[in-house]
């Protein structure tokens, strides 16, 4: 046998100048093994003590199993060992795991080579080539291709990979109903023919961009989807050497919802869903350019609803709130489609109409607004009628600008107001004239009363049946150099609207009693003096303080002081106005009810507060005279004041016949420009009947 041949031989001889020896000495990043029929080594290159830790010396001789085939394996390698010298069956080259000297493990590529030399030995060898690196580089592949899997899987996002024709030849989706169509319809397909035509064509043109330029390429586009509409994100590559396009698809649906939202928040208001000032100013603009390029009639309506801060004030926010949004749907119920209704803030809405032939369509509309408020509004239980009032600017007559339109419908809203409320009013020229007059009032109001502008005049009253002197009624003079002859009737709206009204009530009742002590000192007399109160006065909390000081300060009897107040004040839904009503009587002090007649709920106030004069409207009085049916009318009025034991005065008598007949009638006092126009204190500290 071989084997004895070789045993028989002396192991250096069999060894030495070997020329292969030499080669495998040379290499030592391949491990070379000599070994012979008994297993025992005879050759050990550097190679193997590198990649095993044997040197030389301790491997040679000893049997290849007891140093680098780990346990379980020795066995199956000594058969097979043995079955190549002895059959010829050949060991095939494979990897394996064997040890190292530390008792680690070694990957190996090994093969077998047997060779006969020259004394006719057989001489086998193991050639291993070590993998640790190429199985690092595998697990690291393996390992990297696992980690994409559970990226592709853990991101909500769909990849495609399409190839440079843009046909999709492999994709990921971690679910696949975020799909459009099912993975069989679309792989193996072009991208462009399996989507809806609007988006194939973004598609074709980012995919022919991502091709010519290698660049990153991203886009956006909406799809339907069996849930609604869903917006998408598309970022694409061309993968480089590879004529590849890898493409991601991002669902941006949510995200483009709350952009939607914070859109919306921005337009629309939160509390009637209607545009917002912001938004309907930008339909306005809209809405002009269109007509003008038309050649159409549009209309701006301004719309404020009447005392809605009293019941605001009067029934709390919320209910203000729930209003509004009933009202805003009212308003929405009249329109027609194309038309615009926006809130512009409070309780101001804005209606925009184009394509109107004329004035007259525009007016229809604001019936049918107006009509819209009649019937009563239900809130919590209540019953509440809320109107509203109405002003219309037209584009182009009355201009062709957002704002210039906005403004005019705004004045022509507030001669709405002025005309009582509850109506409409068409913009005419002139009303920008009163309004800038208006403006000019307030500023120079402002600085009036330190200017020492006002005067207060006083108009006389007698007793009718004795023909003497009994009193005056206060009433302010404005001299302001630049507004020219104002009256009382111009300003006074204003101080109320402007809250100016408290400083300067407080200079007409401190000058009145001032002037009325110094008028009953000098003549020896009690006479009484009348002064106006606004209903915005009540609002003051100090206004009873500072009316009984000032009596106070001058020693004035609490009954010479006579406070006239409107239908205003009694109509003003303020809680506090009652109480200082029924504190005015406790005091003493006489309380007047202006300007009857003029309104229409006085009857019943008369009898709820403890009135002390009434005062019959000039409009009466001038046509008293007229005849029989004017006549009765104020004879009732004093009938019916004289039962309630209320004293009456009228107001604006003008000739001796109307006086005569009021003395007739019965009348207690008269106050007109028939005995004294309003005089300033010193002519009328002077002034006598005679
Ligand atoms: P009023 O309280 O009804 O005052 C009577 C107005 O009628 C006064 O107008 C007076 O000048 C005018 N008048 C008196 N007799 C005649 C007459 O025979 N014929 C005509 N045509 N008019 C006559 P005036 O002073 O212009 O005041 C207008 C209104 O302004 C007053 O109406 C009153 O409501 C308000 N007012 C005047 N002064 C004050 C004030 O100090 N405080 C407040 N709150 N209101 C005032
Ligand atoms: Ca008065
Ligand atoms: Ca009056």
């Amino acid at each position: 046998m071989a084997t004895d041949n070789a045993k028989s031989l002396p192991t250096g001889h069999y060894v030495t100048n070997d020329p292969l020896h030499q080669l495998f000495d040379a290499i030592d990043s391949i491990s070379v093994q000599g070994y012979d029929e008994q297993r025992q080594v005879t050759y050990w290159n550097k190679g193997s003590e590198i990649l095993y830790g044997y040197t030389k010396q301790e491997a040679m001789g000893k049997r290849l199993e007891s140093l680098i085939i780990p346990e379980p394996m020795q066995e199956p390698v000594i058969k097979a060992h043995s079955d190549w010298v002895t059959l010829g069956i050949e060991i095939p080259a494979a990897e394996l795991t064997l040890s190292h000297k530390d008792g680690s493990e070694v990957a190996v590529f090994s093969s077998h080579v047997m060779l006969t030399n020259q004394y006719n030995a057989k001489q086998m060898y193991c050639i291993d080539i070590d993998l640790s690196d190429v199985h690092k580089a595998q697990a690291e592949a393996t390992l990297n291709a696992s980690m994409l899997q559970t990226i592709f899987e853990a991101i909500p996002d769909l990849f495609f990979v399409l190839d440079h024709h843009g046909t999709i030849t492999d994709y990921h989706a971690s679910n696949k109903n975020d799909l459009y169509i099912s993975p069989e319809q679309f792989v193996g397909k072009k991208m462009v023919d399996v989507l809806p035509d609007k988006v194939a064509q973004m598609f074709k043109l980012n995919i022919e961009k991502a091709l010519t330029y290698n660049e990153m390429v991203n886009f956006e586009y909406e799809l339907s989807m069996p849930d609604g509409t869903s917006y998408y994100e598309a970022r694409m590559r061309l993968l480089p050497k590879k004529n590849q396009i890898m493409m991601i698809i991002r669902d941006i649906t949510d995200h483009h919802r709350s952009a939607e939202l914070i859109r919306h928040q921005a337009h629309f208001d939160s509390l009637t869903a209607l545009p917002n000032r912001f938004l309907s100013l930008d339909r306005l603009s809209q809405m002009l350019g269109s007509v003008k390029s038309k050649h159409e009639k549009a209309a701006v309506f301004f719309l404020d609803l009447d005392n809605f801060k009293k019941v605001n004030d009067s029934l709390g926010h919320e209910v203000g709130d729930k209003l509004l949004i009933e009202a805003a749907c009212r308003l929405k119920n009249v329109l027609e489609q194309g038309d615009t209704i926006g809130r512009l803030g409070g309780d101001e809405f804005i209606i925009l109409i184009s394509n109107l032939n004329d004035e007259s369509n525009a007016k229809a509309i604001t019936e049918r607004l107006l009509n819209a408020f009649r019937k009563p509004f239900r809130l919590e239980g209540r019953e509440l009628i809320l109107t509203l009032s109405i002003g219309i600017a037209m584009s182009p007559k009355d201009g062709t600008s957002a704002s210039e339109l906005l403004r005019n419908s705004d004045t022509a809203m507030y001669q709405a107001k002025a005309l009582g409320r509850n109506t409409s009013s068409f913009f005419t020229p002139q009303m920008n004239t009163a309004m800038q007059r208006r403006f000019e009032i307030e500023e120079q109001m402002r600085g009036a009363l330190a200017k020492s502008e006002f005067e207060v005049y006083y108009q006389p009253q007698i007793d009718v049946q004795t023909n003497t002197l009994i009193g005056a009624e206060a009433l302010l003079r404005w001299h302001n150099n630049k507004l020219g002859a104002i009256t009382p009737d111009e300003f006074i709206p204003i101080a109320e609207q402007t809250g100016l009204i408290i400083p300067i009530g407080e200079f007409v009742m401190k000058q009145a009693l001032l002037f009325l002590k110094r008028w009953q000192a000098t003549n020896k007399q009690k006479y009484t003096m009348a002064v106006n109160l606004s209903p915005s006065q009540f609002r003051d909390p100090e206004l009873l303080d500072m009316i009984i000081h000032s009596l106070n300060e001058n020693n004035i009897n609490h009954e010479c002081l006579e406070l006239e107040i409107t239908e205003g004040v009694l109509m003003n839904s303020q809680d506090s106005i009652p109480d200082a009503l029924k504190r005015i009587g406790e005091l003493g002090i006489k309380l007047s009810m202006d300007d009857f007649g003029t309104g229409y709920s006085s009857l019943s106030y008369l009898r709820q507060y403890s009135f002390d004069v009434l005062k019959i409207d000039r409009s009466f009085i001038s046509v008293i005279t007229d005849n029989k049916a004017n006549c009765n009318l104020v004879k009732a009025a004093i009938a019916m004041s004289h039962s309630l034991e209320i004293e009456v005065v009228a107001e604006g008598v003008e000739t001796k016949e109307q006086l005569d007949l009021l003395n007739a009638l019965d009348c207690d006092i008269a106050q007109g420009f028939y005995l004294s126009k309003p005089l300033p204190a010193e002519q009328m500290i002077a002034f006598s009947l005679e």
